[in-house]
């Protein structure tokens, strides 16, 4: 294999995980090259929802603006049984509202996403190199190389596979696939309807034998989504354990699905895109290998209630780019990539069992699963979901806030109300002359943020000059004075505070300003700058 190590990081495919790998990678300076199989961007609409944790990272990556301005916020479900409407469930609106910028569940078609990712890398001078596909990995451990379907050789010093379920990169590195694939067919189809609903938000129809969905899209069309009756299904062998194995249906079969099991009186006018896949709970063993990474659906993929497949793919991108971008410019010891998988994994699994479970709900057949759908699903969600507390927890659990890493050798030690790990909590502030109006808005760009809260007394110029002369990274410190209330209380300050911020707005420290526990910390993670000599 010709050595042309032409870049640091390699990224294999430019679905949404490898797109936002990429862009992290290339606005911090790295250089990085992706190419995918296909011959453009994704046509069909796939993953059709785009939760707020994920909106908040397209905001670090400079995107939620044309990623908003292209879909439809939605903040409620409406639940009907057999057609009638029984109760609400709030993805999340009111109530939520000083949690996030983004306090709701954007319906957003996959290739919009995808587009809005490939503009913004064009803008950093990153092409994806389409219609190359990786046959052949070998990794020397000094440098990762792959051969292409047309015999090209390309070196890196680091490789992500983010080529999806079927990963040819996960079995390169010899990862199995472990998981089940469930009996149940699923199928999602983009329609037309010749009425208009009124379908502003989610519509969710339980019946005896499952779930079907209705989900408003900005195009103006609606996504259909549920399990499929036996007796229409022709979905593919459930020997392939990826999303990739769905057949095309009929118009006639979509509609008589439709007729039985939306009870709504409507004819499906245009079917833009029709799929019937099996669903799938699958997860690699190891996300890193040597110096090759498994990320998005390479890594995990499940079953889609709750939409969660295309945010965790982002969260992967953006856990995994910072960690790369700071060992690629030797801000930070290599060690920092074990903490990839050790971060991650986790969070893949509880999204694994957590939609399992939220499936089997949905579809199952056992007595449990019946009376949950009929008395809990229909009666109590739809009485106890006007609370405000329980639309918080609703979207808490939906929309991937929820997700922390306590307890991670790349965060610090602490315990209190607000620690390490955590995610740093939204707060607005009175706008700044950089344009920043809330607390996560300052934490945006490279590198680490310091925090200050109740530091009057505090030299904070000599602060921010000492973290400048120890490490290589940049350390930036911002003062929030008493008046941002709201941001006092969103971070619980009781006195003198220092938090510090990752580059993916995760919480690293949380401090007394004078203690040493800070630099401690920031010792095991970053690279210190050379004393002169
Ligand atoms: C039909 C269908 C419907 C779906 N519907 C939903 C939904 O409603 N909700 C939801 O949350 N999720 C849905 N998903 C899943 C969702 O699309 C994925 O979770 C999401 O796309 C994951 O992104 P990714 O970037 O990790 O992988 P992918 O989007 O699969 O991207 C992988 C990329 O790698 C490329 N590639 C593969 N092999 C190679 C190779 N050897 N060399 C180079 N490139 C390669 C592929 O061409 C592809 O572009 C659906 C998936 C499918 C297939």
């Amino acid at each position: 294999m010709r050595d042309e190590r032409d870049c640091d990081v390699l990224v294999v495919g430019a679905g949404p995980t490898g797109l936002c790998t990429a862009l992290m990678l290339t606005q911090h300076g790295v250089r990085v090259r992706i190419v995918d199989s296909k011959s453009g961007p994704v046509e069909q609409a796939r993953a059709a929802i785009v939760h707020a944790r994920t909106l908040e990272l397209f905001d670090r990556l400079g995107v939620a603006e044309a990623a908003v301005a292209r879909g439809l916020p939605i903040t409620d479900v409406a639940i009907h049984e057999a057609g009638r409407h029984v109760g609400d469930m709030p993805l999340a609106g009111e109530g939520t509202g000083d949690r996030t910028r983004f306090p709701y569940a954007l319906a957003l078609e996959q290739f919009e996403t995808e587009r809005v990712l490939v503009e913004a890398l064009k803008e950093h001078h990153v092409e994806v190199e389409w219609n190359t596909a990786v046959v052949e990995l070998a990794d020397t451990g000094a440098l990762v190389g792959v051969t292409t379907a047309e015999g090209r050789s390309i070196t890196a010093r680091w490789l992500v596979g983010a080529d999806g379920a079927s990963s040819a990169v996960r079995g390169f590195v010899g990862q199995s696939f472990d998981g089940e694939t469930y009996d149940q067919a699923g199928m999602l189809a983009d329609v037309t309807l010749d009425v208009d609903l009124g379908v502003r938000g989610m519509r969710l129809n339980l019946t005896r034998g499952g779930f079907v969905g209705i989900l408003p899209l900005a195009s103006g069309r609606c996504r259909l989504f549920g399990v499929v009756p036996r007796e229409l299904e022709q979905a593919p062998s459930q020997k392939n354990p990826s999303h990739e194995a769905y057949a095309p249906l009929a118009p006639a079969d979509l509609q008589k699905w439709f007729d039985g099991y939306f009870k709504v009186d409507a004819r499906l006018e245009e079917v833009v895109w029709a799929s019937m896949f099996r669903f799938h709970s699958r997860i690699a063993s190891r996300f890193r290998v040597g110096n090759v990474f498994l990320a998005g659906d390479a890594a995990h993929i499940h079953n889609p209630a709750g939409g969660q497949g295309l945010n965790l793919g982002v969260g992967d991108a953006v856990n995994l780019a910072w960690k790369l971008a700071q060992v690629v410019n030797g801000e930070a010891p290599e060690r920092l990539l074990d903490t990839y998988e050790s971060e991650r994994r986790p969070i893949a699994r509880t999204v694994l069992k957590r939609t399992d479970l939220g499936f089997k709900l949905e579809t199952g057949n056992s007595a449990v699963a019946v009376w949950m759908r009929a008395h809990v699903a229909t009666r109590v969600v739809g009485a106890v979901s006007r609370l405000a507390p329980i639309r918080r927890m609703f979207f808490h659990m939906f929309s991937q806030l929820w997700i922390r890493y306590r307890n991670s050798p790349a965060v610090g030690p602490g315990t209190g109300p607000l620690r390490p790990g955590d995610r740093a909590p939204y707060a607005e502030i009175r706008p700044t002359r950089d344009g920043a109006s809330s607390v996560l808005d300052l934490t945006h760009g490279s590198g680490y943020h310091v925090l200050l809260f109740g530091a009057q007394s505090l030299d904070t110029d000599r602060l921010a000059a000492s973290l400048d002369d120890r490490y290589t990274v940049a350390i930036t410190t911002h003062v929030i004075p008493p008046e941002e209330e709201a941001a006092h209380r969103a971070y619980q300050v009781s006195g003198p505070l220092l938090v510090l911020v990752r580059p993916d707005g995760h919480v690293a420290a949380v401090a007394e300003p004078k203690s040493p526990g800070v630099t401690d910390f920031l010792d095991t993670v970053l690279t210190r700058v050379k004393a002169p000599a």
